[in-house]
């Protein structure tokens, strides 16, 4: 079988893990397009998410919406609008409600998002459903990247031409399976985004809050408190994005935002587009967040949501803090048996060693906790670890147990520092980050962890080759 066109590029997009970048996470990037044609394979691919899941079954709800995307430097939110539709999780989809549910999708893509990928089935041609998605993306004044999908090898038929007639430009044909030239399509999607904002370097002496979670979890009962109980500075002030408003409060001598307070307080009936429309404002406060509170209600239990939320929240570089909220509807004996708070715990296990709170943010009980908390995450996050200690960790772990032989070779492990980053990363410079297995990734990580810290915050690691390491 002869290389497929694009070989070459395949492997690029394959690299994009080594190339991760150090900076904050900006800038919103949604995939739309109609049921199966790759939405979700093309997200699992750019984002490389553990819990992600694709069905053959059309109109099935993913798992996961949101994932943090990187290419050469730049970070970004990747939404797949997959799940998203009301009319998706019908029990009897007519194509109608097909029909309004995918359109209403591209409407709040656009609305919120910075860029827009509609993605069609190049092999399927141009449908009814796809012409209006792309009549909406048109009119919308949003950049739009059209994608024509599953353009697995040159020798299948293709219905590119037909692609033109949705008025958005060239195509770019791509396999979100193999990969091919979604290098490419990256580079574009980072040249057309805005620039990172990114967190102000020479912030004042400030501890950026962000209140997430699933609707009705109680976030907003929670702000209200903390608004209550705490000096409230200024009790709204504009944030940067649009209609964003925070709330600044002084505790323990420090200044906390609380950032999108308007965004918390918006009520509304809860529907899958409400939940949608306030989840990606979330991810906007969280871009200008050090530490998110992850409300969870208890009296439900955990739910694969709220570990998504938080999961995005530590993918994003952020401290994590978890708000066990509701703690007065669990039944006393629940309360009382430490088990209960060991599983919460553990379901967050991808964070480690978040605090885990348990709250009533209706009684107030164990609310004045949170923002010590919080503090405590932020100043994990802000650890500096001074290279020689550092470096002498990871000789220690390396002595202790040295790297394992692969394919005939093995790894060298030369030395490694932390970048200047909000969020906590580590650069390891080897001689072939090819040699390197994910595991022992992993070994070392934890190994610096055990050292200094970084309690509720994910530690980033950026592997590299030193160039005069050859051998
Ligand atoms: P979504 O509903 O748009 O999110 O679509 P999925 O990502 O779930 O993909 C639908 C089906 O198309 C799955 O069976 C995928 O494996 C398949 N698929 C996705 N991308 C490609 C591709 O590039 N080439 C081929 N041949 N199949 C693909
Ligand atoms: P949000 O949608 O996440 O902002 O949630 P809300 O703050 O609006 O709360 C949703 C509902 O849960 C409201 O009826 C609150 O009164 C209730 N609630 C919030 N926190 C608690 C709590 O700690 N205990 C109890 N019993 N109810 C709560």
């Amino acid at each position: 079988m002869s290389p497929p066109a694009g070989s070459v590029r395949n492997r690029r997009s394959r690299r994009y893990r080594d190339d991760a970048a150090l900076g904050p996470v900006s800038g919103i990037v949604t995939i739309v397009g109609r049921p199966n044609v790759g939405k979700s394979t093309l997200f699992n691919r750019l984002t490389g998410q553990r819990h992600a899941i694709v069905d053959e079954t059309a109109g099935l709800t993913r798992d996961r919406l949101y994932g943090v995307a990187e290419w050469r430097g730049r970070r970004f939110t990747l939404v797949d609008t997959a799940g998203l539709d009301p009319a998706l999780i019908s029990e009897d989809p007519g194509i109608a409600e097909l029909t309004r549910g995918t359109q209403q999708q591209a409407r709040i893509a656009i609305e919120e998002a910075d860029l827009c990928i509609l993605m069609v089935d190049v092999r399927a041609g141009v449908t009814g459903l796809d012409e209006d998605v792309a009549a909406i993306l048109r009119t919308g004044g949003k950049p739009v990247i059209l994608v024509g999908n599953k353009a697995d090898s040159p020798a299948d038929p293709y219905y590119a031409h037909e692609l033109y007639r949705l008025g958005l430009g060239e195509p770019r044909l791509i396999s979100a399976l193999t990969g091919t030239d979604t290098g490419d399509l990256l580079d574009e999607v980072v040249d057309r985004l805005p620039p990172a904002e990114g967190e102000a370097q020479e912030r004042v002496d400030e501890l950026r809050i962000a209140i997430i979670g699933r609707p009705n979890v109680g976030k907003s009962s929670l702000l209200n408190y903390l608004v209550g109980e705490e000096r409230a500075l200024v009790s709204s002030v504009a944030g940067t994005t649009r209609d964003a408003v925070d709330t600044l409060l002084e505790h323990g001598g420090h200044q906390i935002r609380l950032v999108d307070t308007a965004g918390i307080r918006r009520r509304g009936v809860v529907t899958t587009d409400i939940e949608h429309y306030s989840l990606l404002r979330a991810m906007r406060a969280l871009e200008r967040s050090d530490v998110a509170l992850v409300v969870v209600d208890t009296s439900e239990g955990v739910v694969a949501q709220d570990r998504h939320i938080a999961g995005y929240a530590a993918d994003a570089g952020k401290g994590v803090v978890v708000i066990a909220n509701k703690w007065d509807l669990v039944p006393q004996e629940d309360r009382v048996d430490p088990e209960t708070l060991t599983k919460i715990s553990a379901a967050f296990d991808f964070v480690p060693g978040a605090p885990v709170l348990t709250v009533s943010a209706l009684l107030g009980r164990n609310v004045a906790k949170v923002l010590d908390t919080a503090q405590q995450v932020a100043d994990a996050r802000a650890t500096r670890m001074p290279t020689a200690a550092l470096n002498q960790v990871l000789r220690e772990a390396v002595t202790s147990h040295p790297p394992a032989m692969h394919r005939g070779r093995r790894v060298k492990i030369l030395y490694c520092a932390q970048a200047s980053s909000p969020n906590p990363t580590v650069v390891l410079f080897v001689n072939d980050p090819e040699l390197l297995h994910f595991s022992y990734q992993r070994y070392l990580e934890n190994r610096i962890r055990a050292v200094f810290g970084f309690a509720g915050v994910q530690l980033h690691m950026v592997v590299r080759r030193r160039a005069d390491s050859e051998g």
